[in-house]
């Protein structure tokens, strides 16, 4: 996809991004949400009740998730990614495939440089989540493969790495735990040193991502970075900081000009993309 295409597109579809804070005393340093909780130093813990779950009894795990939009299970962003519906723009109905695969080039465009920062250095590899999932077969085409291979940046560094080790796993993932063994790197593939930038779709609890994390980096992985899509966020939540989170979403404008890693409160100064 080229990048000007990518920018006119997603400009029509503005409407459907909330902009993710940076990382701050009540939004997770890992996941750029919540939920979180008063800890016992009377404070916010550094990361989200559903990171300190999913980051528990692994090899290891992605310090970065950086996701380019917050969403909730009630807008249009949600029912394209989880529905799967094609979004309706000004322009009318686009495919959805077309829109994500705008989505990820125009915002790796704009922010690879703060994800390589993330990562030590440029990407060497890039991997997508298998469908481990009881509602499709093991075999289903994950639409973030297809997302990938249109991103020309992307594609060219993708290696299919993460197999579903069994579908045995489904369940401990569909209950938001992350498991150590639901997803396996073949034998063959050697990722001494590789930074490698995970792509995903949605974030709920980081399950998916974290195991896939773990399986990377037992495979040799010097680091791994995620990037999503979006971040669900539950604004009914009782927490003291979700409503918070979603509240400032919903009022600050969303630009590709900035991500949660770069920004510096400069949108009022570079409403460019407004
Ligand atoms: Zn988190
Ligand atoms: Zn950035």
């Amino acid at each position: 996809m080229i990048m000007g295409d990518a920018e006119a597109f997603t400009r029509e579809f503005l409407p459907l991004f909330r902009p993710v804070p940076p990382t701050r005393p009540g939004v997770c340093r890992i996941c750029h949400s919540g939920p979180n909780n008063v800890g016992d130093t009377g404070g916010p813990w550094a990361t989200c009740a559903s990171c300190k779950r999913t980051t528990k009894n692994l090899y290891g795990h992605t310090q970065y998730v950086v996701p380019i939009s917050l969403t909730t299970t009630n807008t249009q962003l949600y029912d394209v990614l989880v529905r799967k519906r094609d979004p309706n723009g000004p322009g009318g109905r686009r495919k959805r495939a077309d829109f994500l695969a705008a989505t990820v080039s125009h915002f790796y465009h704009q922010h690879a440089h703060c994800l390589q920062g993330l990562a030590g250095g440029p990407f060497t590899l890039v991997a997508t989540i298998p469908s481990n999932n009881l509602d499709t077969p093991a075999k289903a085409f994950h639409i973030m493969w297809q997302v990938v291979e249109r991103v020309g940046a992307l594609a060219r560094l993708w290696r299919p790495l993460l197999l579903e080790a069994d579908t045995m796993f489904a369940p401990v993932l569909a209950d938001r735990r992350a498991h150590r063994d639901a997803f396996r790197v073949p034998r063959s593939d050697r990722l001494d040193n590789a930074r490698v930038l995970l792509v995903d779709d949605l974030f709920v609890s980081g399950a998916h991502v974290q195991s896939a994390a773990s399986a990377l980096i037992e495979a040799g992985a010097a680091a791994v970075v995620t990037l999503v899509i979006a971040r669900l966020i539950n604004p009914a939540s009782k927490d003291p900081y979700s409503a918070g989170i979603w509240k400032q979403a919903c009022e600050q404008p969303f630009s590709f000009d900035c991500c949660c890693i770069c920004d510096r409160h400069d949108r009022a100064q570079n409403p460019r993309n407004l």
